[in-house]
């Protein structure tokens, strides 16, 4: 949104709570980004970690780049017409299945073996500029410095290139309103409270950022039944297949709709296998890296909890969410099993796309405006409905929807 507006000419000021600075790549910088707990990695009172990226293009710094379809119909019947800015968004993001020399054996085997029980196993579309991956680059779990994976990051860096400003270690902390009107954004920078004002303020801060925004500025009811899309990862040893360099997570998989539930094939970092190993208890597994074959199950959950004013997950799974995720963990089963993998076992639970916290008819009409004259939220807490989805495209899809109506372009028609 950011750069779309700053391209029409519009003043545009982004206040970013993490660092910028080159993407190293580096563990280091994943594990001050994305897993400071409290801050990027909140755990529920079930110790479900959630995490977010606080840096300059957040979650999507760190995110697995696949591509998933934007369900037009769902949003649609609430008023959300994302098809234009969805084509919009298609042509100008690198978006594809993998080509044939990116899919490695693992992947392949996985896939095989699904396809063996039946299953309608597909390359997924990813966010990559795979003409400029080489064999043996390695994935950009920790931030691509490669530049094969896109992310949010070259966004900021188009709009400020097109003349937006970017403020790194800018904390908001509320909108200021006057009257029904938004005036500014109270925030903490190098530890100093200062106040900018502004004519149009969209809180794009994530599903548990934005949240604490509104509620900081009087909207009270933002940060309740919201979905995280919980996920766990089942894996088992493999003889004869081993992970290469170039593993790429989420290369293939398949979405069981009505049963809320999707499978993928998910490589990991050694530092992440080395995390979830040990949570899971696998003490005798921490170091068979390689001889690991992993399939993620991440479910669609039931909407629920609420955040506390600092930022707290209260969330507890439901049944259903955990009859889905165990419905998933047994089919992930059978096709590790069937691709001839051994001491089949799961990790602990996850969950990493928080959303639905200001949501659409709740929080937010249907352009995105809250009840407050030119304060918008733009980012996964606007989604209206459980989700289960990799959101990106979606969201992408928003951000451009709302660039349009706040530049006056086309002015945004209600959907019937
Ligand atoms: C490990 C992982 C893998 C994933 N894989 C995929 C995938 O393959 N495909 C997919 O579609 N999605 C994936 N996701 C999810 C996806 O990355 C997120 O859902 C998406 O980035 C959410 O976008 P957002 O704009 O809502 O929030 P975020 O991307 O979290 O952005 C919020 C931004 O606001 C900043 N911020 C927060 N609070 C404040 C504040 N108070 N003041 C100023 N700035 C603030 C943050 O630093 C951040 O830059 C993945 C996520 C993770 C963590």
């Amino acid at each position: 949104m950011a750069r779309d507006l700053a391209r029409t000419g519009k003043r545009v000021l982004i206040l970013e709570w993490g660092p910028g600075g080159p993407i190293r790549g580096a563990f280091r910088d994943y594990v001050r980004q994305q897993l400071v707990p409290g801050k990027s990695l909140l755990l529920t009172p079930e110790r479900l970690g959630m995490v977010r990226g606080i840096t300059t293009g957040g979650s999507s710094l760190f995110f697995y780049a696949t591509c998933f379809p934007v369900p037009f119909e769902m949003l649609r019947a609430h008023g959300v017409d994302l098809r234009e800015a969805v084509e919009e968004a298609r042509r100008e993001l690198p978006i594809a299945p993998l080509k044939d020399e990116m899919m490695t054996p693992m992947a392949n085997r996985i896939m095989q073996s699904a396809r063996q029980l039946g299953l309608p196993w597909q390359r997924l579309d990813k966010f990559l500029y795979q003409d400029r991956w080489r064999p043996g680059l390695p994935f950009g779990y920790y931030g691509d410095p490669h530049g094969v994976k896109w992310s949010a990051r070259n966004y900021v860096e188009e709009a400020v290139a097109g003349g937006a400003t970017l403020w790194n270690g800018a904390r908001a902390i509320r909108v200021v309103v006057e009257g029904k009107q938004a005036t500014g954004v109270e925030l903490v920078m190098r530890g100093e409270r200062r106040v900018v004002s502004a004519p149009v303020i969209v809180v794009a801060a994530g599903g548990i950022g934005s949240p604490l925004v509104l509620r900081a500025s009087g909207i009270e009811e933002a940060g309740r039944d919201f979905f995280f899309d919980p996920l766990l990862t089942v894996c088992g040893t493999m003889r004869d297949v081993a992970l290469g360099p170039s593993e790429i997570p989420m290369s293939a998989g398949l979405l069981q709709r009505d049963e809320g539930y999707m499978l993928a094939d998910m490589a990991l970092p050694r530092g992440c296998h080395f995390l979830f190993t040990a949570q899971a208890g696998k003490l005798r597994r921490l170091f068979a890296f390689r001889s690991t074959a992993r399939i993620m199950v991440k479910v669609r959950d039931a909407l629920g909890g609420r955040l506390t004013d600092s930022g707290g997950v209260r969330k507890r799974l439901s049944t259903e969410d955990r009859d889905r995720l165990h419905r998933g963990e047994q089919s992930a089963r059978r096709i590790l099993a069937e691709a001839g993998a051994t001491d089949i076992y799961r990790t602990g639970f996850m969950a990493a796309h928080p959303g639905g916290t200001a949501k659409i008819g709740q929080v937010v009409d249907a352009n995105l405006e809250t009840r407050f004259r030119n304060l918008y939220v733009c980012d996964c807490s606007v989604i209206p409905e459980p989700w289960g989805l990799p959101p990106t495209l979606t969201l992408v899809g928003l951000g451009k929807r709302l660039a349009r109506h706040l530049s006056g372009g086309v002015a945004d028609k209600p959907v019937a």
